[in-house]
């Protein structure tokens, strides 16, 4: 064989051999932790949560929108399934109206039209729920977001009732200062005009819903522990997870899309085997939920648990 020859099938074998290993590196590698990065545990929770007549009645979804997303996206060397994405807002509704007036909380609101269609590909937006969240947050004693990328607080910070609702959103300083609160929608004029979350620890502003603070997929990360008087809970657990998947099957999402995202990929490894390890395997009678998990959202609708619309 001529030299040359010799040479170009080097490079190509040198080639295919980089190119797997930056695929195996970066599409499918998994990163979750051996033991749980978070030492609270459910019961801690319940202590916070408190008890009794105060407790709110019942918690509601909306979907405001939805996207697809490939499986490897999702769950790292997964590439067998399209996941559907919901965006979605969750309603806690209590009896009686809080003192500044409001008998509900809003976790989350999803984003605008103008936002989905930017997001391209298969997304669809569902106009009739933006409203309802749109008028449940006129209504609510509090509106707080799981994190401040745009598919959570876009709905807010584009809300045509911004002025009106602002003082009873709450930010911590976190989600206030993040990277992304201004791809959200949020000025600095506006960011000012929210109130603030300060807390450490975990943190009660409301009876039955437990704040902690998980920073990681973003630095103002927090999950949302709700105990309704039924007995019922559930944990509003963001987006440590994408997919109820992540969480079974102990599968994060892949490097590539840490490294887009700009999360802390260590934090997260830790939060997943806490969600799996303190959460889903000790206590499955806590209800986990997944921001973009459809299948799991409609199937709590569809057993009672959730309501799937909003109390207005
Ligand atoms: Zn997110």
């Amino acid at each position: 064989m001529k030299r040359k020859y010799k040479i170009l099938l080097i490079v190509v074998a040198v080639l295919i051999v980089v190119g797997f290993s930056a695929k195996r590196v970066l599409l499918d590698s998994s990163h979750v932790a051996d033991v749980p990065g978070i030492a609270v545990t459910v019961d801690d929770f319940r202590k916070v949560a408190g008890s009794g007549e105060n407790l709110p009645v019942k918690i509601n979804i909306i979907r405001v929108a939805e996207g697809e997303f490939p499986g490897g996206m999702v769950v790292a060397g997964d590439r067998s399934k399209t996941y559907t994405a919901p965006l979605a807002a969750f309603q806690v509704v209590y009896e009686r109206e809080f003192p500044g007036g409001g008998n509900t909380v809003i976790v989350d609101a999803g984003l605008d039209r103008d936002g989905v269609d930017k997001m391209g590909g298969h997304s669809v937006f569902n106009e009739a729920g933006y409203t309802m969240v749109q008028r449940a947050m006129r209504k609510a004693a509090a509106i707080l977001i799981t994190h401040e990328h745009f598919d959570h607080a876009g709905a807010i910070a584009r809300s045509p009732f911004f002025n009106e609702i602002s003082r009873r959103v709450l930010l911590t300083p976190e989600q206030a200062a993040g990277p992304e609160i201004k791809n959200a929608g949020f000025t600095p004029e506006m960011i000012a005009k929210c109130g603030r979350l300060t807390y450490t620890g975990l943190h009660s502003p409301f009876p039955g819903m437990v704040l902690l603070k998980t920073p990681g997929h973003l630095q103002g990360h927090q999950v949302i522990y709700v105990k309704l008087r039924n007995g019922n809970e559930f944990l509003i657990a963001g987006d440590i997870a994408w997919h109820m998947d992540n969480i079974t099957r102990l599968i994060s999402r892949p490097l590539l899309v840490s490294l887009f995202l700009g999360e802390d990929r260590d934090a997260v490894a830790g939060q997943l085997r806490w969600l799996h390890d303190v959460w889903y395997k000790a206590h499955p009678e806590v209800r986990i939920i997944v921001s973009h998990d459809r299948a799991q959202q409609d199937g709590y609708v569809k057993s009672g648990v959730m309501g799937g619309s909003f109390s207005l």
